[in-house]
């Protein structure tokens, strides 16, 4: 059945907000809702979109990653694009993206997947040429991102050079840029003794930090890197290994930092259990994390699954339930 025109105004309307929303917290940093009002609307898109296919276009916010970079920096293309999550909200839906997997290998078998915390705070590209870090960019709108390498090489655990000598000859490294909680709480404070604007949360606060066009700004920031994924590889030394988990091991060996939280499970039963342990655990955490993301460990079905327009077919993110619903509104509002 075709849509109806209150259908169609209804999805138009929500788009222009949803873009709108992605201005705000993409480019300007300053987010005039919550997550989980954001994720309601996403949510409520992609249904309809779902129900009438027709009607998704490309430029639909369902089809984007981020949004465009900001003009004051220079632009970084990125070889490899830098694609998004889907996302999940409950475990039925997280058992029918494993069975939608499944469908697609026409395999039933338990699928291994690494297990990851969802870091909350801003996707870096770190690039790394015979183990010198060359270039730092954020993620932009997935294919172009904002040359931000004076700012990344004042985060302390990014290393400047690569340990051992077995790293491929050009290496980019992909992973999130966190502000600590107590760097977070402490950061507030000095805003507010020196009568400066305070920050609505961490993920805000590092993403402020870490779009600084004065890199002196950002080095007095607590920021922490964490990495998640290999970008371009080229010229490997040795054949990098066939887990997506062993890779990210290998990346720590390199001196990159890694999640002590970083598990593997055998499917999804395991998967779950892996949820409520971090869910468990959360609060424990010094830096904030919005869910689980849960990958096919093996590289050889990863690409056998391949993407859709803005994320990967064979990873998803478990978001936990959102905690605070008004308050980073009110705290993004307040400015002294
Ligand atoms: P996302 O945050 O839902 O998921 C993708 C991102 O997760 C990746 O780009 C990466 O940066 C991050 N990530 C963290 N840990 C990871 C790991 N272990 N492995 C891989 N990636 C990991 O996607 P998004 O497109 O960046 O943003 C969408 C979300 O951002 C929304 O669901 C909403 O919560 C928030 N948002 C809020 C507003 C607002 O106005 N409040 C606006 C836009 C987006």
């Amino acid at each position: 059945m075709a849509a109806s025109q209150q259908t169609i105004n209804t999805l138009q309307q929500i788009k222009q907000t949803i873009t709108e929303y992605n201005h705000q917290y993409y480019v300007l940093d300053e987010p005039t809702v919550p997550d989980a009002e954001y994720d309601r609307q996403m949510q409520t898109l992609l249904k309809i979109e779902a129900e009438y296919p027709e009607l998704v276009t490309s430029d639909s916010p369902s089809q984007k990653v981020g949004d465009v970079p900001l003009a004051a920096f220079a632009q970084v293309e990125h070889e490899v694009p830098m694609l998004s999550l889907d996302n999940v909200f409950d475990h039925d839906s997280f058992y029918a993206f494993e069975k939608r997997m499944q469908d697609r290998l026409k395999d039933t078998s338990k699928i291994s997947y690494s297990c990851e915390p969802k870091l909350d705070g801003l996707a870096v590209s770190l690039l790394y040429e015979n183990g010198k870090l060359v270039r730092g960019a954020t993620r932009g709108d997935g294919r172009v991102g904002e040359n931000i390498t004076a700012n990344v090489r004042t985060i302390d655990n990014i290393p400047l050079a690569l340990r051992g000598t077995d790293f491929p000859q050009r290496l980019e490294v992909r992973g999130e840029v966190v502000m600590s909680r107590d760097g977070f709480l402490a950061l507030n404070e000095s805003q507010l003794e020196k009568g400066k604007k305070v920050f609505a949360n961490p993920r805000n606060a590092a993403a402020g930090s870490l779009r600084q066009l004065d890199s002196r700004i950002t080095a007095t920031r607590p920021l922490l890197f964490f990495t998640y994924s290999l970008g371009l590889v080229e010229n490997e030394q040795q054949a990098l290994a066939g887990l997506h988990s062993e890779r990210l091991k290998q990346l720590a060996e390199w001196g990159l930092p890694l999640s002590k939280e970083l598990r593997v499970a055998q499917g999804a039963k395991a998967c779950l259990e892996y949820y409520a342990y971090l869910g468990d655990i959360r609060d424990k955490l010094n830096y904030d994390i919005d869910g689980v993301v849960f990958k096919a460990d093996q590289i050889e079905l990863q690409q056998t699954l391949g993407f859709v327009a803005r994320a990967p077919r064979w990873a998803i993110a478990h978001k936990f339930p959102a905690q605070e619903e008004m308050t980073q509104v009110i705290d993004v509002e307040f400015q002294v």
